[in-house]
């Protein structure tokens, strides 16, 4: 096994009291999966409530250390070696850290040990190693605080891991520990960061998207799928249906009093979305709302949309400033697809004064002058 390792902390993960090993589990089965493809295949180990991902080389650890990072349950990733757990190979190995971290002037020693059988402690070892890397180095100076570089060294068991590379990560639980959710998921900016924060706590999100096909082009439909490839790195959608919504929205648009049109799309968006949802054991739906954003997100409008299905409704954004999902979706990468203009559903059904204090009575009503029972169905075979 190469020296080179790649070490997985996930602080989170430890609170979780009787539930970790399976936590640990899902982890471990989603780090191998990202890591799938790489070539030559890098080894998984775990080890006292660390997993370590062993490399061929340095290089090839530096190349996979991003794709950890954005591992959902993954609150830190470092890189480094793993040494026998001497003060010779400790010492050396920590002066190889060091020089990777160049150009630095200040440094710092942070040793710790999960053996007490090893005769130094701590703060002996911190002292040790310290006065060998002062040594051994030219105007470099130690320095507790506001330092430039840092080598950190654990001792596990026999053994001592050494590393000067280390940064916080995603965070979060593993996908696939808290169950499935169905996410609403136009190709705007909202509801991409919204799916992520679910795929983020640990959800499997399957995403369903409509489209204004067949009276517009379906643009949006592939716009959504560029979207799930950059959510892919994260966790990914677990799937992801496409519906073509533009005769439903037609029918609905002859029905209904211009206001309110947008509320009944969003009623059958809904009640699609709740169906497929119980087809797939899915058990709560997530939307990218933001209350007050637009005029369909206003808390009377929220209510008489929410009305239409039994199951929770997670809107992750529903507090969070446009500035703060936009400053999420650079982050995240979606940005960009996002800010192209691409009309999801239909345009030429949108009303120009759209309600913004629908009455659920009213709503409720034209809602049962409907057939949407029949358009489920369909809709449910043709997805
Ligand atoms: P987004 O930026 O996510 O498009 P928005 O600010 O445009 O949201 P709305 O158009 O009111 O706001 O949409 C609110 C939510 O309804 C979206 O976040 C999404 O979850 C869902 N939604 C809206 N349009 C669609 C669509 N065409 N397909 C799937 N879900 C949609
Ligand atoms: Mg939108």
């Amino acid at each position: 096994m190469s020296k080179y390792v790649l070490l997985v902390h996930y602080n989170e993960l430890g609170l979780k009291g009787r539930n970790r090993p399976s936590f640990e589990r899902q982890l471990i089965k989603n780090i191998k999966r990202a890591l799938e493809l790489v070539e030559p295949a890098p080894q998984v180990n775990r080890t006292c409530g660390r997993i370590l991902v062993f490399t061929h080389s340095y290089e090839q650890g530096l190349s996979l250390f991003e794709l950890l990072a954005k591992i959902p349950g993954v609150a830190r990733v470092s890189l480094g070696e793993k040494v026998q757990r001497s003060l010779d190979a400790i010492n050396e190995a920590a002066l190889r850290a060091l020089e990777r971290s160049e150009p630095f002037v200040s440094f710092r020693v942070e040793a710790r040990r999960a053996n007490t059988d090893f005769p130094l402690d701590s703060m002996a070892l911190n002292r040790e190693i310290g006065a060998y890397l002062f040594e051994n180095t030219v105007d470099k100076t130690v320095k507790m605080k506001d330092f430039d570089a840092c080598v950190r060294v654990e001792i596990i068991t026999s053994n001592a891991y050494v590393y000067g590379l280390s940064k916080s990560a995603v965070g979060g639980l593993p996908v696939g520990t808290a169950g499935t959710v169905v996410c609403l998921l136009s190709s705007g900016m909202d509801s991409p960061v919204a799916a992520w924060q679910m795929i983020r706590r640990g959800a499997r999100v399957v995403g369903l998207h409509f489209s204004g096909a067949p009276e517009t082009a379906d643009t949006s439909s592939y716009q959504v799928r560029e979207i799930a490839a950059v959510l892919e790195p994260y966790g990914g959608l677990a799937d992801l249906h496409c519906v073509a919504f533009g005769n439903y929205q037609r029918a609905i648009a002859l029905e209904v009093p211009e206001k309110l049109r947008i509320i009944m799309y969003r009623r059958l968006m809904f009640a699609v979305a709740e169906a497929l949802a119980r087809r797939l054991g899915a058990k709560a739906l997530v939307t990218g709302e933001s209350l007050g954003q637009v005029a369909s997100q206003t808390l009377d409008n929220i209510a008489a949309v929410d009305a239409i299905t039994g199951m929770p409704v997670f809107r992750p954004l529903i507090g969070t400033d446009k500035q703060v999902i936009i400053n999420q979706a650079k982050q995240l990468g979606t940005f960009e697809i996002c800010a192209r203009t691409t009309d999801d559903c239909c345009t030429l059904f949108m009303p120009r004064n759209p309600e913004t204090h629908a009455k659920l009575g009213e709503v409720e009503a034209l809602w049962q002058g409907l057939p949407h029972a029949t358009w489920v169905e369909e809709i449910l075979r043709e997805i």
